[in-house]
């Protein structure tokens, strides 16, 4: 759980608002006058049950963090620590802003002094010789291995620590900058031993992390930095300080797997290239490379290549809006092969670089007859759901035309069979909204699972946030929610997003980033979660509505009071039923 629920579960609203306002008993709830706005009867409400309130005269409403907030002017992180005071919960210090960055600064400045450490390693220690004459061995020039700031660790539990401790930095910092592993014990070590070391460095030429090869056969072949508040391998690109400009220049990147293909590249002057130090590149990745260019060519090694285009091509083009490109690399070769053999082949194969949909067409038929009527199906049943899809319509309808010729039917046939599969979907959406499962297991029953995976959703892809839709941050029931929510709209990126947050909000922050999210049809997923989050919000709002006006004629009072409230009421039942008629139009229709 964390300290955000703790202190919500162990605070009751009724306690903390009655300090405030004298509460009478309206039914299940509590009601009273509000310390909003001035009033003569009473309007502001507050739910035990769902340990909310609302004020229907001023129209606003949350959970206790954002009633303390209000009231007593505070930033969430201020009520937080308020009420985790009263409620006996520690809350991790919040380092005022700058402490922040700094403490960021130093770690920077530790991973940097660790590259310069083990570049000198390489350069003239007798133990690094090893290292030296695999280098050598793979034909790095020194300029290379300079360029690429190239090191060798030591085979020793702990020289990178004594030299990093003897310059003022603590084993704190070391843990934290993923340098030194902490053991089951409390002991500390290097992480890197006797490893050829590849420093990661971000597109401003900063060192945020480290790659790292055995010198023997020993497996894994590799380790990486593991996520730090600096390094997040998902989001990173190895070369992009050194490619960045090329890319630019040239308007295409190219992605390769590994660190040595990088290296090669550039050495040969090739240097447009970037890895994913992966096998699959991820979504962000992809919008890392959106910000340099909209060109983008995949360079695939043949086994890994068929399920990568299935899979997440066309969720990569949704993302840069253009046609992606691969490369299919000759059986068993990676590009450090491929150039070091012959480097004039290089250009040649990026040349004959295939629009990821071609390929993957290509990749299907070649499993399949196509004279055999069972094969055609098969044939539209992979195909059909990657075309489906695709957010640009021209493109779609190019697919769909050359999905019937590939299988010789009539284009209206499939785009009937489009329409049925998109019925299906909707329809199966419609009875399971249920969004994925969080990755971690337990979740507090309190939480919100409909807004936070709307968050989730909008904070993996943040290309969503451009998308027409209303969402306000009261349609967040949960405090910590619409605090992430408001400050995400205002940022660009999840750095500065984390340095904009309270320390106190992280941990709920990392959860979100965590959730399984499906990989494909982000943008309707998206639409229907802020609508029914919208439609949700103004529901709730029609029943607690009701409900006080029920009361409110049970008391007599009637009169001028209730007619105030129903001419309040007017404007969201209006808005409710824009909502349905909205989703009803949102429904898909088939093609025609
Ligand atoms: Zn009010």
């Amino acid at each position: 759980m964390s300290v955000i629920e703790d202190v919500k579960q162990r605070t009751d609203i009724v306690g903390v608002v009655s300090q405030y306002v004298a509460l009478k008993k309206a039914g299940r709830n509590l009601s009273g006058l509000c310390p909003f706005h001035s009033e003569r009867h009473p309007s502001f409400f507050v739910y035990p049950e769902q340990q909310s309130w609302h004020c229907f005269g001023c129209n606003t409403g949350g959970d206790v963090l954002s009633f303390v907030m209000k009231k007593e002017n505070l930033d969430f992180g201020e009520a937080l620590r308020l009420l985790a005071e009263k409620a006996g919960v520690t809350i991790p210090s919040r380092a005022p802003r700058g402490e922040e960055k700094e403490a960021k600064e130093r770690l920077y400045k530790a991973n940097e002094t660790a590259a310069q450490f083990f570049h000198n390693l390489l350069l003239n220690s007798s133990e690094g010789e090893k290292a030296r004459g695999y280098l050598a061995s793979r034909g790095l020039s020194a300029k290379t291995v300079a360029d690429f700031q190239l090191g060798f660790s030591l085979n020793s539990w702990d020289s990178l620590k004594q030299y990093l401790l003897e310059r003022g930095y603590t084993e704190d910092e070391l843990v934290r900058a993923g340098l030194v592993v902490e053991a089951e014990n409390g002991r500390t070590h290097d992480r890197f031993r006797n490893k050829l070391m590849f420093p990661i460095l971000d597109i401003k030429g900063r060192v945020i992390g480290f790659g790292a090869r055995v010198l023997d056969d020993s497996l894994p072949k590799y380790v990486n930095s593991p996520q730090t508040p600096l390094f997040d391998k998902s989001a990173s690109l190895y070369g992009i300080n050194l490619a960045a400009p090329s890319i630019r220049q040239q308007d295409v990147a190219v992605i390769v797997e590994g660190y040595m293909d990088v290296i090669t590249a550039h050495q040969s002057g090739f240097s447009n290239v970037v890895a994913s130090m992966g096998t699959s590149v991820t979504e962000r990745q992809v919008s890392t490379l959106k910000k340099l260019t909209r060109n983008m060519i995949l360079a695939l090694d043949a086994d890994a290549a068929g399920e990568e285009a299935m899979l997440r091509g066309i969720s990569y083009e949704n993302i840069l809006e253009a046609e992606v490109r691969v490369v299919i690399l000759p059986e068993g070769k990676d590009p450090d092969n491929v150039i070091r053999e012959d480097a004039k082949s290089w250009p040649q194969l990026i040349a004959q670089a295939v629009p990821i949909m071609d390929y993957t067409f290509n990749m299907v038929a070649a499993k399949l007859d196509l004279t055999q009527a069972r094969d055609k199906s098969l044939a539209v049943e992979r195909l059909l759901p990657v075309i489906a899809d695709m957010k640009d319509t021209v493109r779609q309808a190019h697919y769909l035309q050359k999905l019937a010729s590939l299988v010789r039917v009539d284009v209206r046939t499939i785009e009937a069979k489009l329409g049925e599969m998109r019925r299906r979907e909707s329809k199966r959406q419609a009875q399971a909204p249920r969004p994925e499962a969080p990755a971690q297991a337990a979740r507090p029953l309190m939480s919100n699972r409909r807004e936070e995976y709307c968050l989730a959703l909008l904070l993996r892809y943040p290309e969503l946030k451009s998308v027409e839709v209303n969402l306000r941050p009261e349609y967040f029931s949960s405090s910590e929610n619409r605090e992430i929510f408001t400050a995400w709209m205002q940022t660009d990126d999840l750095s500065a997003l984390k340095e904009k947050l309270d320390i106190s909000i992280q941990e709920h922050l990392d959860s979100l980033l965590n959730w399984n999210l499906p990989p494909n049809h982000i943008e309707p997923k998206f639409i229907d979660c802020a609508l029914n989050l919208e439609k949700e919000y103004w529901k709730n709002w029609e029943a607690r509505k009701a409900e006080a006006l029920a009361l409110e004629a049970e008391a007599k009072g009637a009169g001028a009071d209730l007619a105030k409230l129903e001419e309040e009421g007017i404007a969201p039942a209006l808005r409710l039923k824009e909502i349905y008629t909205q989703g009803r139009q949102r429904r898909p229709e088939p093609r025609r």
